[in-house]
């Protein structure tokens, strides 16, 4: 006899606890399963671990300036231990939120790993839960490469066990995660290598971005290694490692070494061919754009399907779902188009819309016109670090509507949300103009581009 819901959510990171939750508000009976702490990825080796992190690597550059601010500091070095055990005890204390949160909404919270027993019903430990709509939620977890040694290395999960600060790491990737990582690393003290395939990061960005971001890494004393896949890793007697890389070379010595190099889907040992789910070329869930897989009743939301892996389209897409089942509102999807996101650098790389490629590819090059400007903020005209602001605005047609915009910087991060709205309803460049700047910020520089 299986217990029976209206709703089954698999996974209670970022996107099931969303989706499960906006079901539960309308009525629905509703049971999470997770097998891990609830949270997932972004709260506890994801975003929030990794925000506190950069927040740290952030105080220490205003640490080089304080200086030139007039202030007369000696530090004793930072405390990594001392700050990581703040940091798990926060993200415990977020663990106990969510299981609050469900609780007061009569969420049913199963503690187990869930498999699908058919296309109706899930296994999770000794229950059997039967649901009309069942939501995977599932997630990601780190890509490895496949080379001999690679578990003497870290993955993104791993640089939150990190007890010390390594003093010599190597960072292999050119992924938004990698150059967080790095800068993070950087920040905090450590002599950083960068290890790329090829010779740029952020490579599905805006090319100006990467651009920038890899200056700014190199200006921290970063030494970046291009051209340098890897092929073996391996320890020394002495117990540092050693990276092989492409062409025979060897990197080190490192005391660790960051593997960042992308994300897989999880979805192994579910049982998804039991329910007769597909998945897709590249093995992440296949969903339409009202997110349903090939099995009626079964849906997939956030980064195991592969699309746009952030938290906020998890959180989006799950709540947009159960509007649509159990709110009512027929019809209710999440546009993949226009999403925003930053990249945690030293300096925030902020992004939205398209790149000035993509927009000369769907509109003619000849109806795109761009706007650029690069100028060292207010805040470093006094300082020894000049660290420049680099914008770009991206337009199309006679109206010049703002398609994408592009910024590296100081506060691009909290910068980035409120253009984001104006690129959503279709601002044009004359709206920007006509807007009154805000003095002296590095933010009016987008309302006065010529
Ligand atoms: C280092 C790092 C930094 C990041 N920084 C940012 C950032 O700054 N901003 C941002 O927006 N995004 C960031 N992300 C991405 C973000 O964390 C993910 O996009 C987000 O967590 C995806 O949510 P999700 O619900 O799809 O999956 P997840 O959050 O991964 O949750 C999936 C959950 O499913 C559970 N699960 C898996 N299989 C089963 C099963 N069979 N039974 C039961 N439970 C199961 C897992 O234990 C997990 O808790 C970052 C990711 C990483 C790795």
């Amino acid at each position: 006899m299986s217990d029976e819901f209206d709703l089954v959510v698999i996974g209670g990171g970022s996107g099931g606890l969303a989706a499960a939750q906006r079901a539960a508000e309308y009525g629905a009976r509703v049971a999470l399963v997770e097998s891990g702490p609830l949270g997932g990825t972004c709260v506890n080796v994801g975003c929030v671990p990794k925000k506190i992190m950069w927040n740290a690597a952030d105080l220490g550059s205003a640490l080089i300036d304080a200086p030139d601010y007039g202030f007369n500091l000696t530090t004793q070095g930072h405390d990594w231990k001392g700050l990581k055990h703040k940091r798990d005890a926060y993200v415990s204390l977020l663990n106990g939120i969510y299981a609050a949160n469900l609780a007061k909404r009569n969420v049913e919270l199963v503690r187990a790993r869930a498999s699908f027993h058919d296309a109706h019903t899930v296994s999770a430990a000794d229950r059997t839960l039967g649901a009309a709509h069942i939501i995977i939620a599932t997630g990601g977890r780190p890509a490895m490469p496949t080379i001999p040694g690679v578990e003497l290395g870290l993955s993104s999960d791993g640089f939150f066990l990190l007890p010390e600060r390594p003093r010599r790491v190597a960072v292999v990737g050119g992924s938004y995660i990698a150059v967080e990582l790095a800068a993070i690393f950087a920040g905090l003290g450590s002599q950083v290598t960068l290890v790329l395939r090829g010779e740029s990061v952020l490579r599905s960005f805006e090319p100006m971005l990467g651009e920038a971001a890899l200056k700014s890494l190199r200006d921290e004393g970063i030494e970046v290694a291009t051209h340098a896949a890897p092929s073996a890793l391996v320890k020394k007697p002495d117990g540092t490692l050693e990276l092989e890389v492409a062409g025979g070379r060897q990197l080190g010595p490192f005391d660790a070494v960051q593997f960042a190099i992308g994300r897989d889907a999880v979805v192994e040992g579910m049982g998804l061919v039991l329910a007769g789910v597909a998945l897709n070329a590249r093995g992440y869930i296949g969903t339409d754009k009202f997110q349903a897989t090939n099995v009626p009743g079964i849906y997939a939301i956030g980064d195991v399907t592969g699309r746009v892996q952030l938290t906020p389209v998890a959180i989006a897409a799950g709540r947009r779902l159960c509007d649509r089942l159990f709110g009512g509102q027929a019809g209710r999807y999440l546009d993949y188009e226009n999403i925003p996101t930053v990249i945690f650098g030293h300096p925030p790389i902020g992004t939205v819309g398209l790149t000035e490629h993509a927009a000369r590819e769907r509109f003619g090059s000849e109806n795109v016109r761009v706007f650029r400007s690069s100028f060292v903020p207010l805040y470093h005209a006094i300082t020894t670090a000049k660290v420049r602001v680099e914008m770009k605005l991206v337009t199309t047609g006679l109206e010049e509507r703002i398609v994408g915009v592009h910024i590296v910087g100081a506060g691009a991060d909290e910068m980035l949300q409120g253009f984001a709205v104006a690129l959503r309803m279709g601002a044009t460049k004359q709206d920007f103009d006509d807007t009154v700047a805000i003095h002296p910020t590095s933010a009016e520089e987008l309302v006065t581009m010529r």
